[in-house]
């Protein structure tokens, strides 16, 4: 069993921190919210005063942290304190460079580091089946897989340093694209006097088949595991999607790929969040469609 320095203890990182503790790590977790640190006391985390103390005796140190900046701005807190030999996993979604910029801030450190993003949202944080895409070094992937499989379903190694992170952005551009595109086929069938159900049954064999659809349908009383059932509490909210769905795109822009329906997604998740979405689920898109759609 390892001790494991646990930085970000949020809507994930208390979860995993507390998955982590239930597998019989000790985890020593730190975060600048009093709520965060009291719920990851509650469950068993060792809660510390400052993300210098949360490293320290730690033989891995991961972070789930809001975005880029805060993960560059811990490390350079951190760094100094960690224990030779100490191995850093970030599991932030955070921009492509960013992430490169993190692992080099490590290496010069002298330490091995992962970029480790997830899927899978709070409920496989909960159920510790989320999927980590991981970039980094293989003996450092060896080295982090058996800490990382009590959060996980799945860990995949996508390559070299920040590659986890050009995985999770490609994933969600196509998520975002999709959940836009189930919205727009309910409603469209809907004014033209399909039943939902009628379109579900044959899409959900047929090949508009999707996560978008068959997990996470945007309109209830469908699909059980669906937050439209919940009144489209999050889940993985507009205002994460609309995050992800910037980092793809500027990575779309500085590496020159056309990706126009990733620029539309963006456009759209942008306008959902301006019309105060951001705090619903991802698939609540579906009203701003059904509102903007002619009576
Ligand atoms: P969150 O805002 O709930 O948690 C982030 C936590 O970091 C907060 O509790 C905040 O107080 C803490 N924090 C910020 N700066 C800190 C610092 N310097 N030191 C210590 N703690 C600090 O966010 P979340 O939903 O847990 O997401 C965390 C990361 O995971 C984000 O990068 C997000 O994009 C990614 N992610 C989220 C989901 C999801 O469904 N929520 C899914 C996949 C990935």
């Amino acid at each position: 069993m390892a001790v494991i320095g646990f930085i970000g203890l949020g809507h994930m990182g208390g979860p995993m921190s507390a998955n982590l503790v239930a597998a019989g790590h000790v985890v020593r977790g730190f975060d600048l919210a009093p709520a965060a640190l009291e719920a990851a006391r509650a469950n068993g985390v060792t809660v510390v005063g400052s993300a210098v103390e949360a490293v320290t005796g730690a033989e891995a140190v991961i972070t789930m942290l809001p975005g880029g900046k805060h993960l560059l701005d811990c490390y350079e807190q951190v760094l100094p304190a960690v224990e030779p030999g100490a191995l850093l996993v970030d599991s932030s979604t955070v921009d492509v460079a960013d992430a490169r910029a993190a692992h080099a801030l490590a290496g010069t450190a002298g330490f091995g580091s992962l970029d480790a993003p997830v899927s899978g949202g709070t409920a496989g944080a909960e159920a510790g089946t989320l999927t980590f895409m991981v970039g980094g070094a293989e003996e450092h992937f060896q080295r982090a897989e058996p800490l990382l499989a009590p959060m996980a379903r799945k860990v995949i190694h996508c390559g070299g340093p920040g590659n986890g992170q050009v995985t999770k952005m490609c994933n969600n551009l196509v998520l975002g694209a999709s959940m836009i595109a189930v919205g727009e086929a309910f409603v469209l069938g809907e004014r033209l006097g399909l039943s939902n159900q009628a379109l579900y049954d044959v899409a959900s064999i047929s090949t508009g088949q999707c996560w978008a659809l068959t997990t996470n349908c945007p309109v209830p009383g469908l699909v059980e595991t669906s937050r439209a059932d919940h009144d489209y509490e999050p889940g993985f909210s507009a205002a994460l999607m609309l995050k992800d769905l910037k980092l793809a795109e500027s990575a779309a822009e500085q590496s020159g790929t056309d990706a126009a329906i990733g620029r539309l997604a963006t456009e759209l998740y942008q306008r959902f969040n301006e019309e105060g979405g951001g705090g619903y689920d991802f698939g609540a898109i579906i009203r701003s469609i059904r509102e903007r759609s002619a009576a």
